[in-house]
């Protein structure tokens, strides 16, 4: 049996099945050392999750082992194979460029893979260097931690090494190793990639992992009915479904946060429906429903508001990728199209919650739903090109303000807007719909969803400064905030202030 007190990396017990599944899904290979690696940062809240102990990374070997220089006992690494579709263009064979498994660990959370970016080149790195330069490897370790904490799935970063090995990108930069945690890192490439090579054996292989990963979830999905009872072809439906489900959630939460991804390829959407491939992402400053986050991102593709659209026919890519596996194929659209139904159901609980609307008994007006109410202030932001994370939060506090029933606490809300006769009128019809609520339930409510502490990308980018010259106390007073970003943290309120006018000049490209 596995104790759950806390322990040295060493004592985990490894697991590995998806290195058991062996070829054609992964190759065995070690990781190519950087020079002189040095602890960058740690979530120490991650690390207790997985039962680690709070001296971890003291243990010998294991600064080595996390920068690619060593290898944990126990660990089999190796990089895996997958295809995918880039800006909605067939790319062919892609695979762990730059990253290795280390394998899978038995932990508290459950079992986890363990997983280096920037390691090394792999068998898949084509023209790469196998390399993660600092600056994108903080961004993914504060991203990852910062979802976790506003509660949207995600994978995880367990800590960050540098090293000074010069990296070339479009200027000299320098390389870190981030350390990535969560229960797989399969994406839907992986099966695009088999059902490419019509390699039909080897896709069902690698449905069945899945399946027996999420056979907890499927239960819940399925209410209960025992998988086994459905055939191997219902299994996969009932996945798809439970994916098509996932991503919806997904979708509205990013959408609530006003988080860009801003490369959703299908070999950056996870089989889990987690957030994964933190490049150049970005938590919106002013609400512009067609902002683009990544400048290499010409057409647009991944704007913020098309973000639903593309998860769904990035679901496409993953149905036709189970076409051979499921003979009528009406029954995978069918099963994907459960995006569809949950996807305004996902995003009407989200904004009910955003406005504190609770007592769901009263949304029997359509006009005064939580969805209906968000999309006209969502309109007012726009047109006044209003912060989207401050707007949310302000309203909560006014909200806080109100149980006396004073107007007046709406003020600071509304001096937000150039021009606040829009959302004066709509302030109108939300206080007159609050009054079936509980208001200070409801401001309760709206503290704990729309949260004080986003990563702008100025925070990042100030982070990132500091740390390229050695000083990492940037990046851990941000992850300290973004780990709880629903409490006040007083006296660091400047880091939930208005962006500085040079926020608006950092361009965040695919380089990474
Ligand atoms: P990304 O745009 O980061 O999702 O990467 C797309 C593909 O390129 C993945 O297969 C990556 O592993 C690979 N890749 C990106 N950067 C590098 C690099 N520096 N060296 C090797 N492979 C890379
Ligand atoms: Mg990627």
């Amino acid at each position: 049996m596995t104790t759950l007190l806390p322990k040295r990396l060493s004592e985990l017990e490894w697991i590995n099945r998806f290195a058991r599944l062996g070829a054609p899904f992964s190759t065995p290979l070690s990781t190519t050392a950087v020079p002189e690696p040095k602890w960058l940062a740690v979530s120490h809240e991650l690390a207790r999750s997985l039962g680690l102990d709070p001296q971890w990374m003291e243990e010998p070997g294991v600064l080595e082992a996390l920068s690619g220089c060593g290898r944990l006992s126990g660990s089999e690494p190796s990089a895996s194979v997958y295809s995918g579709h880039q800006f909605g263009v067939w790319a062919g064979q892609l695979g762990d460029g730059r990253a290795h498994y280390l394998g899978e660990v038995v932990t508290p959370m459950g079992p986890v893979e363990l997983q280096l970016k920037g390691s090394g080149p792999t068998p898949y790195s084509r023209r790469g260097d196998g390399r993660a330069v600092l600056r994108s490897t903080v961004r993914e370790f504060l991203c990852s931690e910062a979802m976790a904490g506003l509660g949207i799935p995600t994978t995880r970063a367990l800590c960050m090494v540098s090293s000074p090995l010069a990296v070339y990108r479009e200027e000299r930069e320098t390389a870190a190793v981030l350390t990535r945690v969560s229960p797989s890192f399969i994406r839907f490439g992986h099966f695009e990639h088999f059902a490419s090579t019509q390699d039909r054996e080897a896709l069902r292989r690698l449905t069945q992992f899945v399946l027996d990963l999420n056979q907890e979830a499927l239960k819940a999905h399925l209410n209960s009915v025992p998988l086994e009872d459905l055939s191997f072809e219902e299994q996969c439906l009932a996945f798809l479904e439970l994916t098509a489900k996932r991503y919806a959630q997904l979708m509205s939460q990013w959408q609530g946060v006003g988080f860009c991804h801003g490369v959703m390829n299908t070999d950056n959407m996870s089989i889990l429906g987690l957030t994964i491939d933190y490049g150049p992402f970005q938590f919106m400053d002013a609400f512009d429903p067609q902002h683009i986050c990544n400048h290499s991102d010409h057409q647009g593709r991944y704007r913020y508001d098309q973000q639903p659209q593309v998860a769904y026919w990035n679901l496409f890519c993953l149905g036709q990728a189970f076409a051979s596996l499921v003979d009528e194929t009406d029954k995978i659209v069918e099963a994907l199209s459960t995006f569809k139904t949950h996807l305004p159901q996902a995003i009407e609980e989200l904004y009910s919650s955003k406005l504190g609307l609770l007592n769901t008994q009263s949304s029997d007006q359509e006009e005064r739903s939580g969805g209906a109410l968000a999309q006209e202030v969502l309109k007012c932001l726009a047109q006044n090109q209003v912060d989207h994370s401050i707007f949310w939060r302000q309203l909560s506090e006014a909200v806080k303000a109100y149980p006396q029933h004073d107007k007046a606490a709406f003020k600071p809300v509304g001096d937000l807007f150039l021009d606040p006769e829009g959302f004066q009128a709509w302030l109108g019809t939300y206080l007159d719909r609050l009054k079936s609520e509980d208001a200070a339930q409801s401001a309760k409510h709206m503290l704990g969803s729309n949260p004080k502490f986003i990563l702008r990308n100025h925070l990042c980018e100030t982070a990132i400064q500091a740390a390229k010259l050695g000083d990492n106390s940037q990046v851990m007073v941000l992850l300290k905030l973004l780990e709880k970003p629903f409490d006040e943290h007083p006296g660091f309120e400047s880091y939930a202030d208005h962006p500085p006018h040079w926020a608006q000049s950092i361009s965040i490209s695919c380089s990474s």
